[in-house]
């Protein structure tokens, strides 16, 4: 609980899920029990009562902190002999040195048969908890906003119903803008991450859709997703065999490339500070409701890399804690793809106002988590700066007063980026490392 990429909405997600589960296992006596405290001191709590046979859990591919951890947890199952097993999670496989076969095995197992779970009515075991949840802390879990998507199982099958009937018919063509795709987007994504489903039950479902789908515009959304599906799985394998990315380029060349820290830029793309609608209005909705699309987040991403020409470092964990579907795999790859630091993709830079106007024309993304610009005019909606002092008043908002000027000229700070990115990437120990990198995860 206390890991910097942690925060509050995710241990409510995960509260809402346990509750939800634990009503499905009271018909079989069973329930998941909660410890307030770290893996070692619950499972001596437990062995003192019982002898540890068995461990169970999923193999996680997490952040450098969970690996200490489950380096602690399997000596601690050493020294008191008992068998952690650890179950393959979405086609990922631990200990690979290179992708050779990856993507055929991942096929596979999506196309293998589910396995259905079967319990016992037996009498669970009377475990007696020192550790429990304090009653101030079942409150703040339980408070749990509504603008956030709903937690538990029950909830990931109804947006995944919703989006094979009618949500997701326009899914691609959607997909960049920043208001509808709230809604065409399969929206699946804090279902995945909290393992209320698992890839291949997603998998699974929406590739039955698509055999029955008769649309073509539908046909290849069902087929995009699953491309997605894919994506995901692709990432989070490449963090399972580096874990480093969360905290180094994943192409060493890219650490000789100073990115001096400026805390006035960080505070204002943190705070929704930076004068520029799109980005304000991206880490607002944000904040409020854990989610955005992906390519308001590769700009939010561009923007603090490459404009602010910040180093990543100084922005994942931020993103980390607002998203309420926070997946290690995704989040550090993505990160780095967009600031630039991985070489072997193509460096994209998005430009906030051309981003604005392509994909929220008429401001209506801004205006809603930007309400101080509720009266701009639509002309002017994406750069609001260039009113006339009585466009400001009569529109009710005054640059530099109600609403900051923007922080950077984002003409310049794209030329210096793109100067400094672009002619890094021949550099020597770039050049290296993109071989070492090509083949360790594309082959
Ligand atoms: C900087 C950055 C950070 C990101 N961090 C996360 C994160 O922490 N957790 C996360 O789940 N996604 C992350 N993404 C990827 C993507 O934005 C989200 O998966 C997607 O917006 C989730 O919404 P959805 O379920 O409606 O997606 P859909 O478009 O409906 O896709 C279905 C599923 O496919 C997977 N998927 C979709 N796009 C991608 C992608 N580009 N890469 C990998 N998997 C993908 C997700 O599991 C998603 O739930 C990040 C993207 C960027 C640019």
């Amino acid at each position: 609980m206390d890991y910097p990429d942690t925060s509050l909405r995710h241990l409510q997600f995960q509260y809402h899920s346990i509750i939800e589960l634990n009503k499905k296992l009271k018909i079989y006596n069973k329930e998941v029990n909660i410890f307030h405290t770290d893996i070692i001191s619950t499972l001596v709590a437990i062995n003192k009562q019982y002898d540890i046979i068995h461990l169970f859990s999923y193999q996680e591919s997490g952040i450098q902190l969970t690996y200490l951890r489950d380096k602690l947890v399997q000596k601690y199952c050493q020294e008191n002999k008992i068998n952690w097993i650890q179950s393959q999670r979405d086609g990922i496989v631990r200990g690979i040195k290179n992708r050779t076969g990856w993507d055929k095995n991942w096929y596979t197992t999506m196309h293998s048969p589910m396995i259905e779970n079967e319990y016992t009515l037996q009498a669970p075991l009377q475990l007696d908890n020192p550790y429990p949840l304090s009653e101030v802390m079942i409150v703040t879990f339980l408070n749990y906003p509504d603008a956030y998507q709903p937690a538990a199982e029950s909830y990931a099958i109804k947006y995944l119903q919703t989006f094979i009937s009618g949500r997701g018919q326009y899914y691609s063509k959607i997909i960049s803008k920043p208001t509808e795709s709230r809604i065409s987007c399969g929206r699946i994504s804090p279902y995945l991450s909290w393992g209320n489903v698992s890839i291949k039950q997603v998998y699974q479902y929406i590739y039955g859709a698509g055999k029955k789908a008769k649309a073509a515009n539908e046909k290849q959304s069902f087929v995009n997703i699953l491309t997605r599906l894919k994506w995901h799985c692709h990432f989070i394998q490449k963090f399972e065999v580096d874990c480093s990315y969360e905290t180094k380029c994943i192409n060493e060349g890219y650490e000789l490339l100073p990115h001096p820290l400026n805390a006035e830029y960080i505070q204002a793309w943190e705070n929704a500070n930076t004068g520029f609608p799109l980005v304000d209005a991206c880490m607002n909705c944000l904040k409020a409701t854990g989610w955005i699309n992906f390519r308001m987040r590769a700009m939010l991403v561009s923007f603090f890399c490459h404009h602010l020409y910040q180093d990543w470092r100084a922005g994942t964990y931020h993103l980390a804690k607002l998203f309420l579907d926070y997946e290690p795999g995704i989040h550090y790859s993505q990160f780095q793809m967009q600031a630039g630091t991985t070489g072997i993709n193509t460096i994209r830079m998005y430009n906030p106002i051309k981003q604005s106007m392509d994909h929220d024309p008429n401001g209506i993304f801004i205006k809603k988590w930007l309400p101080v610009l509720n009266n701009v005019p639509t002309t002017l909606i994406h750069e609001p700066y260039k009113m006339s002092l009585m466009e400001q008043e009569i529109a009710g908002v005054i640059i530099g007063k109600d609403y900051p000027f923007p922080i950077i000229d984002i003409t310049k700070a794209g030329v210096a980026a793109r100067k400094n990115i672009w002619g890094h990437k021949n550099h020597e120990l770039v050049r290296k490392e993109n071989k070492r990198i090509l083949a360790t995860h594309c082959r």
